[in-house]
């Protein structure tokens, strides 16, 4: 298995994140990515290097899934933030406004000028700090995902992006959950480019991939699948239950498996049983699986309660479609088993059965 990291990174690193009325540090910090990395060096699955993606070839494949008002947003955030107030050079870019979503409330058509009111556009939380290096690090993160679809559209049986900020979260024109571009939907948009005419997303993160959701909620070619915490008490809460179905031409590929805070391996590998079958039933030739390990029994901002042991069960749980894989590294904040839990699942997808 081919590993693609991102040297940009550590270039995104935010200080603080709002959470129930406090500033607390961010979950999301660059170790969790060293650890996998580090552990992937002491178990080698298979060579690691950056990607080598062209910059055109990379700015299309984004734009294939993300909007171009929100890419210009994105690509000029930084610098408009700072010359709000050359002080902000000093601190991240949060949101404190937002245009709630009744169709009479507020108009989300019109750009405001001031960059408070866009990043509040643009943004569904205030827990992902946007920082001077949020931009390229996005960018380089995506740059792994395509590079790792373009291998397995080339004949790996699969690869892995390993990259923050994750993607899951992030939706056609809009960044949350520690999100700025999806990393996952750029990955299965670059296969179904590359000639794959159904592909399947299955999202094994404790929370519900409702960006990639959103991407695809009305396609037939891109099958979307997530087992995930119950968003009735569960981040991201306005998405994810289990009568989002698809629509138009997408009816019927979407399938959501919310389960309660506290479940355990068996009850979610059930789910995940149910998940492979609809992927399986679909007829997808390649799969792109979002991979969180939050769903591990030490992680502070989760609710299930698997353990180290079960990733590889998990990895042979996926491997068993035997379709062209690639992997993308999503959540995970229990920083020291993180790059355990990773090459675990990896390992195991890749051990033969
Ligand atoms: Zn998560």
């Amino acid at each position: 298995m081919k590993t693609f990291h991102n040297p940009h990174h550590a270039g995104h690193a935010g200080q603080q994140e709002m959470f129930r009325g406090r500033m607390v540090p961010c979950h999301e910090v660059p170790a969790r990515l060293d650890f996998v990395l580090t552990e992937l060096q002491r178990r080698p699955l298979g060579d690691i290097a950056p990607p080598s993606v062209d910059d055109t070839a990379l700015d299309a494949a984004i734009a294939r899934v993300h909007s171009a008002r929100y890419l210009d947003f994105l690509a000029s955030a930084w610098s408009d933030w700072v010359a709000m107030d050359p002080a902000n050079a000093q601190r991240d870019a949060l949101p404190s406004v937002w245009p709630i979503g009744n169709p009479h409330a507020f108009r989300t058509d019109v750009l405001p000028r001031n960059f408070a009111a866009r990043l509040g556009l643009f943004s569904f939380d205030s827990g992902s700090p946007l920082t001077a290096g949020t931009w390229a690090a996005a960018r380089g993160g995506a740059a792994c995902a395509l590079a790792a679809a373009h291998a397995v559209a080339q004949g790996e049986r699969s690869a892995f992006a390993l990259t923050r900020p994750p993607g899951h979260h992030a939706g056609p024109d809009f960044l949350g959950g520690y999100c700025f571009l999806n990393n996952a939907a750029i990955a299965a948009q670059a296969l179904r480019d590359a000639g794959h005419t159904k592909v399947a997303v299955l999202d094994v993160d404790y929370h519900h991939g409702n960006g990639t959701q959103t991407i695809f909620y009305e396609r037939a070619d891109v099958l979307t699948v997530s087992v995930h915490g119950d968003p009735a008490t569960e981040y991201p809460f306005f998405l994810g239950h289990a009568d989002e179905r698809g629509a138009g031409a997408g009816a019927g590929f979407n399938l959501n498996l919310p389960l309660p805070r506290g479940t355990g391996v068996a009850a979610w590998r059930a789910a995940l049983d149910t998940a492979l079958q609809a992927v399986s039933d679909f007829g997808a030739s390649a799969l792109v699986v979002p991979m969180g390990l939050d769903t591990f029994e030490g992680d502070p901002i989760s609710g299930f309660t698997l353990k180290s042991a079960d990733y590889a069960g998990v990895g042979q749980a996926l491997a068993s479609l035997g379709l062209p894989t690639v992997f993308t590294f999503e959540g995970g904040y229990a920083v020291d088993e993180v790059g355990t839990n990773a090459v675990n699942l990896l390992e195991g997808f890749q051990r033969p059965a």
